[in-house]
């Protein structure tokens, strides 16, 4: 997709500060960090929104999920904790259209259903 910023991340057109990449998933620093820990994990190809995944990507999630679960621990987040975020479509926030989970860690998160 010629007009998507995390593809021309993936092409390397657009900087990013990459931790991870291997030949399906990328990793790199979220511009705007929500937490003291923030990367994002995108798959090379470009599925605008979990709504756009089919089954023949269900290889390519296992591994981006896998791939987060490495990265966390690589960025000492597996004791400790963190939260894997993707969000779908306009009620659930998301602004760039090309699929990605949020690692967030390193401080104690703000509980979704606080009681
Ligand atoms: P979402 O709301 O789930 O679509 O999240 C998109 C995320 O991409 C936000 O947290 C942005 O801060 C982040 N973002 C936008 N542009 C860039 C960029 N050029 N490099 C790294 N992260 C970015
Ligand atoms: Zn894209």
């Amino acid at each position: 997709m010629s007009d998507c910023l995390f593809c021309k991340i993936v092409e390397g057109t657009i900087p990013a500060r990459k931790v991870y990449e291997d030949d399906q998933v990328v990793a790199f620093h979220d511009i705007q960090p929500q937490a003291p820990v923030h990367l994002l994990v995108i798959p090379k190809k470009h599925i605008a929104t979990m709504n756009d995944c089919e089954a023949e990507d269900a290889a390519l999630l296992g591994h981006l999920l896998l791939s987060a679960k490495q990265i966390a621990k690589e960025a000492n987040l597996e004791e400790t904790g963190y939260r894997l975020v993707n969000n779908c479509g306009h009620d659930g926030g998301q602004v760039v259209f090309h699929i990605h989970w949020h690692i967030l860690g390193g401080e104690k998160l703000a509980a979704l259903n606080p009681s």
